[in-house]
């Protein structure tokens, strides 16, 4: 379990076999002014890597309504950092799809027939053992697709790639189009965005 309340923003490609070298993606989001500098030794505590939100951080995450808790600097030393919550920003970039689901991941549904698979947990195991070739069974229509083409009803994700917005809550923000174009020139394909609630 994380040290830190773990509620996120994430962005990630939407075809599965994009890829991106974790410095060139750092570059884009320091350009375009969502990130600023890594969070200071003193600060971390198991947020390695994590970045400030950057000085254009509102210009491309738009929050939806008033959002009290938010606060973009880490807790002073000695306030407690355990229930403190703060934007910060983490990128993942790895050979392998991981699932990022968390405890709000709603059923997903058939892309095709829009039906509910109320039993995706007991499909998880299966995806994992063949993350490459295991198909989802629509028992409605029949339809045969990945786990990725699943309508996840943006409660969870999977992928290589993916840029982490720590301290959102549940449909609290949403990226500005800006930000996902620059991240589809990166990866010559569109990106989406789910929220990963603890
Ligand atoms: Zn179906």
């Amino acid at each position: 379990m994380a040290e830190f309340p773990d509620n996120r923003l994430i962005l990630y490609p939407r075809a599965i076999g994009a890829r991106a070298n974790r410095s060139a993606l750092l570059g884009v989001l320091k350009d375009a002014g969502l990130i600023a500098d890594e969070l200071a030794r003193e600060s971390v505590n198991g947020m390695e890597g994590h970045h400030l939100v950057g000085e254009r951080f509102f210009e491309h995450v738009s929050f939806l309504g008033c959002s009290p808790h938010l606060k973009l600097e880490p807790p002073e030393q000695g306030e407690d950092s355990g229930t403190d919550e703060f934007c910060h920003i983490s990128v993942s970039c790895d050979d392998n799809v991981s699932f990022f689901g968390g405890n709000n991941v709603r059923a997903p549904q058939c892309p095709q027939c829009k039906a509910v698979e109320n039993d995706w947990q007991a499909l998880m195991p299966r995806w994992e053992k063949a993350p490459e070739v295991f198909t989802y069974q629509c028992t409605e229509c029949g339809a045969t697709k990945p786990m990725h083409m699943l309508n996840w009803r943006r409660s969870a994700g999977f992928a290589a790639v993916s840029v982490h917005i720590w301290g959102v809550h549940q449909s609290e923000a949403v990226p500005n189009d800006g930000l996902l174009k620059e991240l589809e020139a990166l990866t010559f394909c569109p990106w989406e965005y789910f929220y990963r609630i603890s």
